[in-house]
């Protein structure tokens, strides 16, 4: 009997369409490790700031970069959490101005150079569900199953705007809406690895559709093509 392989399923998709979501649903099912890219370059911007380094000296921030120790630790539900020298930073990379700035981070070629060894390193035994902008593309363009997620600007940030509110906190639907499309259109607009949906991943609009109802989309075409066996599903 042949042994199945553990494989690599890579996500990408504009901002705040719910690829973490889907992808630790889908992750949490088969048993594989989540990692979603986008917080290694929110934890570099996080540091850079706090370091007071100049985000748009290139170099600085590479130095920076490789000058970090990066350790990823697997919750128990099988998401891996950046630490960087040691510290737990997942919980404070997530406000304005992180994001805001994560985008001059994200066209620091030196900085993707680094960050994709990084995640071909955290993926090269398979048995990953990898979400970002160039997962798909550049990070594994021969991976298993690469999927391009997408919804519509209102529909996200209507998703976006209901989060802040449930968790108590003031939110403005138009800014939303508005930091929503500067940060796609930096993405987009990169020269380096920008945010493209590649010519054969599987295109799955989410507007009319839940995160669970995503994932179990996804999880049916695995099961269907006899790939692994699903642990829950
Ligand atoms: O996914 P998230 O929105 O948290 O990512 C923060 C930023 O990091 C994005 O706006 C994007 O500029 C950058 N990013 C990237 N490539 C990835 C993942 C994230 O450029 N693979």
């Amino acid at each position: 009997m042949t042994r199945r392989r553990r494989l690599i399923i890579a996500m990408d998709g504009p901002a705040g369409v719910g690829k973490s979501t889907v992808g630790s649903l889908i992750a949490r099912n088969l048993g594989y490790h989540f990692i979603n890219t986008g917080e290694m370059y929110r934890a570099l911007t996080w540091k850079a700031l706090e370091e007071g380094l100049d985000l748009a000296n290139e170099k600085a921030v590479v130095d920076l970069a490789k000058s970090l120790k990066w350790e990823f630790r697997p919750t128990e539900e099988g998401t891996l959490k950046t630490f960087i020298d040691g510290e737990g930073v997942s919980a404070r990379i997530r406000d304005e101005r992180v994001s805001a700035n994560s985008s001059l981070i994200a066209a620091n070629a030196g900085v993707r150079r680094f960050l994709c060894r990084l995640q071909r390193r955290l993926g090269a035994r398979g048995g990953i569900v990898m979400e970002g902008r160039d997962i798909t593309t550049h990070v594994f363009p021969d991976a298993d199953y690469k999927i391009y997620l997408d919804a519509s600007i209102e529909e996200r940030a209507r998703r976006r705007y209901r989060q802040l509110r449930a968790a108590g906190q003031s939110a403005n639907y138009q800014r939303i809406k508005e930091a929503i499309l500067t940060r796609d259109l930096n993405d987009l607009k990169r020269k380096i690895n920008p945010l493209s949906q590649a010519s054969d991943a599987i295109v799955i609009d989410s507007t009319h559709l839940t995160m669970h109802a995503v994932a179990r989309r996804v999880l049916k075409m695995i099961e269907a093509d006899g790939r692994p066996r699903l642990a829950g599903g």
